[in-house]
């Protein structure tokens, strides 16, 4: 099966499927997504979701993350993955945001990438599912599943080199969609250690199955084994 005919299947089924696919972090605006996002490194979104409440009641806005320190902002994601790293992070981002772009979240990868915590793949997430715009955010959930899948060459060792594998045979107006599909069936049953093969509804054309997962499966029961026909 060649690349896009691959791409072309895995488009169909999770257009079909799942049309409308969200992430999971709460956020009512660009702000609370932006903060989410970086708290989400390395951590679930459950545990984000949890800590959000408390952190956005002290620092709803920029104008109150932009003068607060990493250690008043510490107390609040003490249970996220990297606490003392992140709320360094904030801080920094929220005085930025403050000093630079008047309170307000930029809509530029390029912007996004200035303020403290937000690597191409935060600024990414941000720009895609806040203006919808064509930005394939890699993570380990979308780096394994695309290579799984065989979405990429192996050859695309590095996130950047998946993005730049995806996004080519991905419609720009889906790319968003593909981004949120690919993370939540990594999340869910293309795991990293066990993958749900035997639930999973990609079977049919995933490069791993194929050559990884089908030939070490038993005989049907009934169907007599090459071996026992000997
Ligand atoms: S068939 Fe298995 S390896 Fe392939 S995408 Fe599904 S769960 Fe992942």
């Amino acid at each position: 099966m060649t690349r896009p005919e691959r791409f072309r299947r895995f488009l169909d089924y999770f257009t079909t499927a799942f049309p409308e696919p969200k992430t999971e972090l709460a956020y009512r605006n660009p702000y609370e997504l932006i903060v989410a996002v970086v708290l989400s490194a390395q951590c679930t979104d459950k545990r984000v979701n949890q800590v959000m409440p408390a952190l956005l009641e002290q620092f709803p806005t920029a104008a109150e993350l932009g003068v607060a320190t990493a250690d008043d902002i510490f107390p609040f994601i003490r249970s996220v993955s990297y606490p003392n790293n992140k709320a360094k992070h904030l801080a920094g981002l929220g005085k930025l945001l403050l000093e630079e772009f008047e309170g307000e979240v930029p809509s530029t990868i390029e912007e996004l990438q200035r303020l403290p915590g937000v690597g191409r793949k935060t600024a990414n997430v941000v720009v895609s599912v806040i203006y919808n715009q064509p930005a394939m955010a890699v993570d380990t959930h979308v780096f394994r599943v695309s290579h799984r899948l065989g979405l990429v060459p192996k050859t695309a060792t590095t996130p950047l080199a998946v993005e730049r594998a995806l996004v080519k045979y991905t419609p720009q107006e889906v790319i968003p969609k593909a981004h949120h599909w690919l993370i939540l069936h990594g999340r869910y049953i293309c795991v990293a250690r066990t993958p749900k093969c035997s639930i999973c509804p990609l079977t049919d054309f995933c490069a791993y199955y194929a050559k990884v997962v089908a030939p070490g499966l038993a005989p049907a029961a009934g169907k007599p084994s090459a071996k026992s026909q000997l």
